[in-house]
Formats: structure tokens, C-alpha cells, sequence
């Protein structure tokens, strides 16, 4: 299952994120081997950020893909306070020795800031030209703020989105917008931090097709064909259980029980962040 960026490249429509890893040594072998198993299993987008761990979830990130660059389409993210031309370069810089890498493949402007837009362009331009990043999108940007980026130069691949059974404002206006835009959402927290997998309309769903809740939450954020979705796993278990959601289709019945269970909005609501 793949979505294709407005650059004409497929990536994965399933990736992993990696917020909260690299918090406690206790826990790194496992994370390591969790990413890994992912890439064993295709969820080769890779989704980090300089902001993650003050840096040290980039690096682990970097561990877990060494010997294996070719195979990860890796995304990272500048925070807003260094967005500026020359910040958002310096700190692609960093990410990249975090990393263990020459590139990323798409660097986004985390959530928009007191840098003009156009200004973190032209550091995403910069970077693109000495072939630092392969690509740039942004993330947290709701319709009007979508609207402004794109009326400049240059061609964002993704807006990475709060997206879930339990955060669906977006499909009032800024889905359909991305459809028409042919520019693909990238859904982050997609089982809303594990506590959507506490639900019994999950459960009962899932028992249907013989899955785990969490393989039913991300099947349905994976049911628009231009959302690409970032579960952060920990444990290998985790990633294969993600993994087997690619497997799954949600017929007409799931998807009206998960509808009156978490129902879409009936007018805009403003893009929510975590
Ligand atoms: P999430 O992916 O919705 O949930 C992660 C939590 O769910 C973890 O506690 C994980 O536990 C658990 N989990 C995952 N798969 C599971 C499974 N199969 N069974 C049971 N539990 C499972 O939340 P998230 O980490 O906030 O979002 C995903 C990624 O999106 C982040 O890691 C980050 O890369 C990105 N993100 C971006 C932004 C932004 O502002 N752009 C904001 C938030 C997140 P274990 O760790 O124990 O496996």
C-alpha cells in the first residue's frame, strides 16, 4: 500500500514515528530492534524530529538505520523557534550528524511559528539545492495557513496532521482540500497515543476480522488512499501487530458502528495539535 507525493514518488501509506523513544535507556535495544523490524516489514517511512528527545530520538533513529539508509524514506522536522532561512539550515545540519546521514528525504516546518513561511522556504530551498533534503512539507497547518504556503513557490509533499477515530475535524474542510490538492495528509498519533485501543467498538470491530484494535484504528485512518499514517511503536510485537493492518479492509458494517461510535464533525472545527 503506497500514497504518492505531488513529486510523483510512492512512499509507504504505513510508517512508523518515534516520539518518546530514546526516553529511557532501559527501553533502547528494544526500540532499535522495533524500527528494524519495521523495515523488515516495509514501514520504511520514518517519521523523527529534531524537538524529539532534545535530539536523541534522531539518534537512534540513526542506530537503528545503519547499513540500511536506501531502504528508509526519512522525514524530519525543524522546530519553529530556528524556522528561520538560515536556522531551519543549521538545523537540518544537526539532524543530519544526528542521523548518521547525508539526506533526508522530506523535512517539515513542525508547526508554524513567528518565522514568516516564506522565510523557511527559503531554507528548505537552500537545503534542497546542496541536496541536503530530497523534499519539504509542513505539519499542524490548517486550511488558511495550507492556503497561504501554497501560493508560494515550491511544492510541499505532505501536511502531517493530528488524525483518529477521536480527532476527525479535519474531514469537514482540510481533507477534502488535500484531495482536491493532490497534496497527502500524513496522520500522526493514529491510535491517539494507545488510548483509543481501550475501546469496545474497536474490540468488537476487531473481532469481526479476527484483528487488534490497533490494526482497525490504522486501517481506517489508511482508508483515504492519500493519508499516510505514523504509529510509534516501542516493542516488536507492536510493529508486527501495526504491520498486519495493512492486511485489513473495513467493510460498509465497520465502518457505520465506527462512525456512530466516533462520529465525523457537522461543521469546521479548528486543527487540533498534540
Ligand atoms: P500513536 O502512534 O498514536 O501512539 C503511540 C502509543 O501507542 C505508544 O504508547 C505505543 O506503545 C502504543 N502502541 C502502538 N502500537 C500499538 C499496538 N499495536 N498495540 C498496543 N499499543 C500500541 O502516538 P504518537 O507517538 O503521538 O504519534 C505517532 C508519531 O507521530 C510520533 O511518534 C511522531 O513521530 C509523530 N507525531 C508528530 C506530531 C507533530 O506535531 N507533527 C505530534 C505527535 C506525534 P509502545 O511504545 O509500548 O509500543
Amino acid at each position: 500500500m503506497t500514497v504518492q507525493l505531488p513529486s510523483g514518488e510512492t512512499v509507504p501509506a504505513l510508517g512508523m514515528g518515534t516520539w518518546m523513544m530514546a526516553e529511557n535507556p532501559a527501553r533502547r535495544d528494544e526500540e532499535v530492534r522495533a524500527l528494524r523490524t519495521g523495515l523488515d516489514l516495509g514501514l520504511t517511512l520514518v517519521d523523527t524530529a529534531e524537538m524529539y528527545g532534545g535530539g536523541a530520538a534522531e539518534s537512534l533513529v540513526g542506530e537503528a538505520i545503519t547499513g540500511r539508509r536506501d531502504e528508509v524514506f526519512l522525514v524530519s522536522k525543524v522546530l519553529p523557534g530556528n524556522a528561520s532561512a538560515a536556522g531551519t539550515v543549521r538545523a537540518c545540519e544537526a539532524s543530519l550528524s544526528r542521523l548518521g546521514t547525508d539526506r533526508l528525504d522530506l523535512y517539515l516546518l513542525h508547526w508554524r511559528g513567528r518565522f514568516p513561511l516564506a522565510e523557511t522556504l527559503d531554507g528548505f530551498a537552500a537545503l534542497a539545492e546542496a541536496g541536503k533534503i530530497r523534499h519539504w512539507g509542513v505539519s499542524n497547518l490548517d486550511l488558511t495557513d495550507m492556503r497561504e504556503l501554497t501560493a508560494l513557490p515550491g511544492f510541499c509533499q505532505t501536511n502531517q496532521i493530528l488524525y483518529n477515530l477521536t480527532r476527525r475535524g479535519p474531514e469537514h474542510d482540510l481533507l477534502p482540500w488535500h484531495a482536491e490538492a493532490g497534496i497527502p495528509v500524513m496522520a500522526y498519533s493514529p491510535v491517539e497515543q494507545g488510548r483509543l485501543l481501550d475501546s469496545p467498538v474497536l474490540a468488537s470491530v476487531a473481532r469481526r476480522h479476527v484483528a487488534s484494535a490497533a490494526q482497525v484504528a490504522l486501517a481506517w485512518v489508511l482508508r483515504l488512499p492519500f493519508v499516510t499514517a505514523i504509529p510509534k511503536a516501542g516493542t516488536v510485537e507492536h510493529v508486527r501487530d501495526n504491520a498486519r493492518a495493512l492486511g485489513l479492509v473495513l467493510t460498509d458494517e465497520d465502518l457505520a458502528e465506527l462512525d456512530r461510535a466516533f462520529p465525523p464533525p457537522r461543521g469546521p472545527q479548528p486543527l487540533e495539535m498534540l
